[in-house]
């Protein structure tokens, strides 16, 4: 029997949403497969990034050398290459769904307009609002963290790995760093969900009831070191100078896509380019849900997770009522 959808959104993908059927038993090989050739094959958001990752590597990045010692030129070029893959891409996206309006509301979750006005916002406005703390925080402290790590790696501190002396390893990391992802993110959010940190910290980014392509990365500075922070993890785990790359792009530009707000890109009819997650969607609506992304389904195990039916929203609710009550 099919499932009954939530009421209240504009469109919801098929219910119960999927988590990665990793991590379940029995073992479904099949299912596996598909997930990983859904995820990754065809056009996919990961392919497309780890694309940006080799081109920003061989056109856009100052060889190691250069980055063994601090200085103002390669940073700054650095920086300028962050903000315009930033702008490329979620102004790009903002301008197609929401300026333009390309897509109508085909495959939108929550057809509600962005907010034009809110005291809560900073300027005023949820898209300016949103712009300023992607691009004034985000982009410096992404950049801050490549900087660091290129350094470090230049300067023989970080592992590095080279595709010459491992190339199984080199390409394996790039699946890897999207479950990584899965990993990290669940945990920092939840802590990032403690009251007083909530509060002072992660609020910001929960001003956003409904989102858009800016909101992804919209988000208190310290939230963004503790977030991008993730890239830390290569001083342990030795990468390539690409890896790099590809790990902190991934974060930051998927956060643009997984917040657009479309389900996906809608070309002849048919959904040719998977972007937003409802999941994450229902988190910023319901709030206490959907902590983490489908990969590794932490929130299953804890008990958080929303898979979209009705049945899940109730159960949802009357956990939060049950919190409440204590
Ligand atoms: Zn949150
Ligand atoms: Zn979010």
């Amino acid at each position: 029997m099919p499932e009954t959808p939530l009421k209240g959104w504009s469109y919801s993908p098929d219910v119960p949403v999927q988590v990665s059927p990793f991590f379940q038993w029995p073992l479904r090989p099949l299912d596996m497969l598909k997930w990983v050739w859904h995820s990754w094959f065809l056009i996919s958001e990961k392919l497309l990034i780890v694309g940006l990752a080799f081109i920003s590597f061989y056109w856009f990045q100052p060889p190691l050398e250069q980055t063994k010692s601090l200085a103002f030129d390669w940073i700054g070029l650095m920086y300028a290459r962050n903000l315009v893959l930033m702008t490329l891409v979620a102004g790009g996206l903002h301008l197609f769904f929401y300026a333009f309006t390309k897509q109508g509301k085909e495959l939108r979750y929550d057809a509600r307009p962005l907010l034009k006005k809110g005291r809560q916002f900073t300027l005023g406005a949820q898209v300016r609002d949103n712009m300023f703390w992607t691009l004034a925080s985000g982009v410096t402290i992404w950049t801050a963290y490549e900087v660091l790590m290129f350094w470090a790696m230049a300067n023989g501190y970080a592992p590095m790995l080279t595709w010459a002396a491992n190339p199984v390893w080199f390409v394996a990391l790039f699946f890897l760093v999207p479950v990584w992802e899965s990993f990290y993110f669940y945990w920092i959010h939840r802590f990032l969900h403690i009251p007083f940190l909530y509060k002072h910290v992660h609020a910001l980014h929960h001003r956003n009831v409904n989102v858009g392509p800016w909101s992804g990365l919209s988000m208190h500075p310290v939230e963004h070191v503790i977030y991008l922070g993730t890239v830390l993890i290569h001083w342990v785990v030795a990468a390539h100078p690409v890896h790099i790359l590809f790990h902190l792009q991934y974060y930051t530009l998927s956060a643009a896509t997984t917040h657009c707000g479309f389900e996906g890109l809608v070309v002849k009819d048919q959904n040719r380019l998977n972007l937003g997650t409802f999941h994450h969607q229902m988190h910023h609506r319901y709030f206490e849900c959907n902590y983490g992304s489908l990969e590794i389904p932490w929130d299953k195990l804890f008990g958080s997770f929303h898979d979209g039916t009705s049945a899940s929203h109730e159960r949802i609710q009357k956990r939060r009522l049950g919190k409440m009550g204590d």
